[in-house]
């Protein structure tokens, strides 16, 4: 599966949008090019001037308000990033000297945030709010977004009272803890596991993470909550189970 977000995560053309679902009420968010402004940075401007200029010199920023859709929620968000023109993918907005141009924009902020998932009856309210700051900030800083979902991690392990201190009273690494709630919850942690690997990937390893690195480790967490806390999920899964035990539908149903 290919995270939703992800055509967002790289440069798109500026009357181009990948589609985008509203966070309060998941609708279609629509993009109306006339609330959103560039500018090029001084730089940038400056550079016409020069005799070798080409338009791949030109960049600089955009800003601007998107709308929900949906005419009962009408959720307004504010867009900020980054602008540049490059070559177009066939026939572009901008011709110069034979060439065929258009203008791109990267996205670096979004307020009120673009959940990366979506959240499952249940979640923690603590556990939440942590993943809602990573939604904040998985455009403009992929390591700390990475670090938020971590802390969800260490909230979802105390709110399943899994055992936060050491006997001499030092913390417990995630990395143990979670091993602890493989043995209560085997599913779901494997999901979690995988998305602290990930995490310690972006505080310690020679990579920087990428905002892709973000939402794929997004989209395990949400299915890791799902295993944990859909209903619905839990109960086909226990049907299955009892199919393939009795080798055919069981003669008394699964209990709810
Ligand atoms: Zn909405």
């Amino acid at each position: 599966m290919v995270h939703k977000l992800i055509p967002l995560a790289d440069w798109f053309p500026a009357d181009s949008w990948p589609l985008l679902a509203c966070p309060d009420c998941s609708s279609g968010i629509t993009i109306d090019r006339q609330r959103i402004s560039q500018f090029e940075t001084f730089e940038s401007e400056e550079s016409h001037g020069h005799e070798d200029f080409e338009p791949l010199w030109v960049h600089g920023h955009f800003h601007g308000q998107v709308n929900c859709g949906n005419s009962r929620c009408q959720l307004r968000i504010v867009v900020v990033g980054d602008f540049k023109v490059d070559y177009a993918d066939g026939r572009g907005r901008i011709e110069y000297l034979g060439q065929q141009w258009d203008e791109y924009y990267k996205l670096k902020f979004t307020h009120p945030p673009m959940a990366i998932m979506s959240r499952a009856e249940g979640v923690p309210d603590e556990v939440w709010s942590l993943v809602t700051d990573a939604s904040r900030l998985a455009w403009v800083d992929p390591a700390a977004a990475s670090g938020r979902l971590r802390a969800a991690l260490e909230s979802l392990m105390d709110s399943f009272k899994i055992t936060k201190l050491k006997p001499n009273r030092k913390p417990r690494n995630l990395h143990d803890r979670l091993k602890d709630f493989e043995t209560k919850k085997p599913d779901a942690a494997q999901f979690f596991l995988a998305v602290k690997w990930v995490g310690n990937e972006g505080a310690h390893g020679n990579r920087g993470l990428t905002s892709v690195d973000v939402l794929e480790s997004a989209e395990l967490m949400e299915h890791g909550f799902q295993l944990l806390y859909n209903k619905s999920a839990q109960l086909l899964q226990k049907r299955a189970a009892a199919i393939n035990k009795a080798r055919r539908l069981p003669r008394t149903r699964t209990k709810k």
